[in-house]
Parts: structure tokens; sequence; C-alpha cells
């Protein structure tokens, strides 16, 4: 069969649409593999949403678009992120304030047994929980019915339910079982927020690693330079880090976003003695409060800056945080990916390109992945297909 040239990725040249971490992680492959790659940036910085930046007034590093801990268990993610930075060994740490009462979270032997206040072992807790759990709940229909099934009715109405109704604007009754997948319930003492194997920050922050990455003399970064499908050139292969629906100019509609809006506050000493503070009743209007400094516990501050954040519906001039994910979404994202598979010339990455949820361990996986495989098409004359992870 004569072979599609137009869908045959050009020597040497390349866009990259999005200086967030799959952008940066894509570039930086491609150079080292002798490419010249332009980086197109909507924003006035690189980072993508890890971006941080010490705050002018009190020396702390803030993390713009919310918090963020890398943990992974890859060796080849861990090698490849500390080339680029010295990472700080961090175990995040997460607190609940739950009825007016401070809890660890996720659900832990101490979280149960202060909840219940009760002194059980790890068996007897998980007889316990088990006997709260609804068992008249055989096939779950919603996220409430999983949760419920899984825990109780108790639990869940502390911890999930609030929450959950807040940061998706929707009532749990209403949202998907799938998305409970597993509830993260822990019959130890053990309250680190994560299991992984190597937990760690960049001692300097996210947007100095993402600085070095992107730090070669064959990439070029384009601040303040939206990038559109029609300076997509032939011969010229775009990475496409932004989002999906946005390429194609938004023609069928917009994949729904969540968005969310900080509050920030200066103040003086430790607000609230943890990174991450949870608020899971439905009268507070905020999710939760972030305070940054814990993030640096290397550092020494005076003073404090902590953020409150609530979640909202995004609207087209806001920024897309999650992806919402739900049967009428997925409906649309299918004409976005069926017309992104007609497209030559242009790779869909990221968590913005395939409109998934990924955290940056996988980022760097997946960029490293669809690096790779372009590389490996140019040297078989191989077509680059649009999505090396595909969404659906
Ligand atoms: C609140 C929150 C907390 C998180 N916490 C964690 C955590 O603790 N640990 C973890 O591992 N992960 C976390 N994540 C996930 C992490 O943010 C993502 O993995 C990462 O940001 C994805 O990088 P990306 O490059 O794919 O996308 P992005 O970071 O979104 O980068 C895409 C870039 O493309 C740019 N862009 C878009 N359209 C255009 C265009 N047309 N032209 C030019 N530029 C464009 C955007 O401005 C943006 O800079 C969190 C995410 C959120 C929302």
């Amino acid at each position: 069969m004569p072979q599609d040239i137009s869908a045959v990725p050009a020597a040497n040249t390349a866009n990259i649409v999005g200086a967030g971490l799959s952008g940066a992680v894509i570039a930086r492959v491609l150079a080292e593999a002798g490419h010249k790659v332009t980086v197109f940036e909507s924003r006035d910085h690189i980072g993508g949403n890890c971006h941080t930046e010490r705050d002018a007034e009190t020396g702390v590093m803030l993390h713009r678009y919310g918090p963020h801990i890398f943990h992974t268990d890859s060796e080849d993610v861990w090698q490849f992120a500390t080339r680029f930075a010295n990472f700080k060994r961090f175990h995040h740490k997460v607190r609940a304030t739950s009825r007016g009462k401070v809890y660890p979270l996720p659900v832990t032997l101490a979280t149960i047994n202060q909840f219940f206040e009760l002194a059980l072992r790890p068996d007897e807790a998980r007889a316990f929980v088990a006997g709260k759990a609804d068992s008249t709940i055989n096939a779950p229909r919603s996220f409430e019915e999983q949760a419920q099934s899984m825990i109780g009715n108790e639990l869940y109405e502390a911890f999930f339910k609030g929450y959950t109704q807040k940061q998706w604007g929707r009532a749990p009754s209403e949202l998907p079982a799938s998305i409970l997948k597993r509830l993260p319930l822990r019959f130890t003492y053990e309250d680190s927020y994560f299991n992984h194997k190597y937990q760690a920050l960049p001692e300097n922050g996210y947007t100095d690693w993402i600085a070095a990455i992107l730090d070669h003399p064959d990439i070029t970064v384009r601040l303040k330079q939206p990038f559109t499908n029609q300076q997509a050139q032939d011969g010229e292969h775009v990475f496409w880090s932004g989002p999906l629906d946005g390429y194609f100019g938004y023609s069928q509609g917009r994949l729904a976003y969540r968005s969310l809006r900080f509050e920030n506050f200066t103040g003086e000493g430790d607000y609230q003695g943890c990174p991450v503070m949870n608020f899971c009743d439905a009268d507070k209007p905020y999710t939760r409060v972030t305070e940054h400094k814990h993030f640096a516990p290397w550092e020494s501050h005076d003073k404090t800056v902590y953020s409150v954040e609530y979640p909202f519906e995004c609207g087209p001039e806001d920024t897309p945080y999650y992806p919402v994910r739900l049967v009428e979404d997925k409906s649309l994202l299918q004409h976005y990916v069926s017309q992104a598979d007609q497209t030559k010339g242009v790779t869909f990455v990221g968590r913005l390109g395939t409109y998934r949820y990924l955290d940056m361990d996988v980022c760097i996986a997946e960029a490293l992945q669809t690096a790779a495989q372009f590389l490996e098409a140019q040297s078989t004359q191989a077509p680059m297909p649009a999505f090396v992870h595909p969404p659906l």
C-alpha cells in the first residue's frame, strides 16, 4: 500500500503547544535527539498548572494552581525527574474538618476510632466498618450508593458527601458509581496521603524544575503566544497539550471541566499546622485550605500564605482544572476524538489534550512514551497517531 506521506513526521523540527510538564518533557527528549523544537505557551509563565512562584512579600513558595506533590512508583519517571532538580523527600499529610472536629485523611484507624469514639484494633475496625456498610445495595448506581455500600452512611456523610457535592457541583446521588472505584480506607495509623515509593518536591519549586527541563539550546520557548490550528504547517509535527476541543475551535461545544478560584491570605506564624485541610461540610462553600510554606519544611519563614479553594463550573474564560467526564461529556468527547483521528500532523497529549485527570508522574511517563514513538515513527517512516494515549 502507498504510504500517506502527509502523515509522516518531517525530520528535525516540531512545534509543541503548552509549556506545562507534558510539553516540556516531549520538547526535551526531541531536542536531545537532535530536533529543533519551538514551545508555544499562551500564559506569561512556563510550568502549566504545576507553576510555583515565590511570594514577593513573604518569600514563601506558592503553588499558584493548587497544591502539588510529586509521587511515583516508576523508576524511569523518578530518574528523569531528578535529572533536572534536587527533590526533597516529602510525605504529604492531609487533615479534614468535619462538623467542627479535625481528623486524619484518608480515613485511617485513627479517623475511625476518633469519629466513633472507640479504641478498635485493625481487625476489629475492619469488621466494624463492614457492619456499617449497607449490604442491601448489591449493584450501586451512583457515587452515593457506592460509598454507602463500602463504608456505610455515617462515614460517607461526614467525610465524602458534602465535599463531593462541592467538588463536582452535583449531588453524589447523580454522579456515577465509577468515580468511586476505591475508597481510600486504611486500617492502620499510617496517615501519609500517598503510598508511592518516591514522594518528594523539587527544592526550588516546580517552575524552576520545568525551566531546567526546557533549558536546551535547541528548545525555544515563546511565552504569551497562543497557538491555533491555523498555525499548524505541513511537515512540522504539532504536539498539542492544550484543550482537545480548543484545537477544533469548540465547534461542537465545550467539554465540561470544573475550575477553581483561590482566595489568598497572608498572616504571621502558622495558620493551620498542616499543608492541606479539607472542609467536608456542605455549609462551607470552600473545599480546602492550602498553607504553602508547609510544602517546603526545609525553608524557614516567619510569615505565612494560605489559599482558600472554591470549585465552580468552568466557563469559556475560566481555567480548566478537572475534566468532568460524565455520560454527556463522553459523547462530545467521542466526536472530538473522531475529528482528531482524521487530522494529520497533530498528536494530542497531556491532561487537556486527552481530557483526562493525570498526575505529574503519569504525565511524564506518557510524554516519554509519546516522544519515543515519534522518534521511532520518523526512523521507520510510519505515521504518528493523533493519540498515543487515547482519551476513551
Ligand atoms: C488542583 C490540582 C492539584 C493537583 N495536584 C497534583 C499533585 O499533588 N500531584 C500530581 O502528581 N499531580 C497533581 N495534579 C495534576 C498536574 O497538575 C498535572 O499532571 C499537570 O499539570 C499536567 O501537565 P500538562 O502539561 O499535561 O498540562 P498543563 O499543566 O495544563 O499545561 C498545559 C499548558 O498549555 C497551555 N496552553 C493551552 N492551550 C494553549 C494554546 N492554544 N497555545 C499555547 N499554550 C496553550 C496552558 O496555558 C498550559 O500552560 C493536580 C492538578 C490539579 C488541577
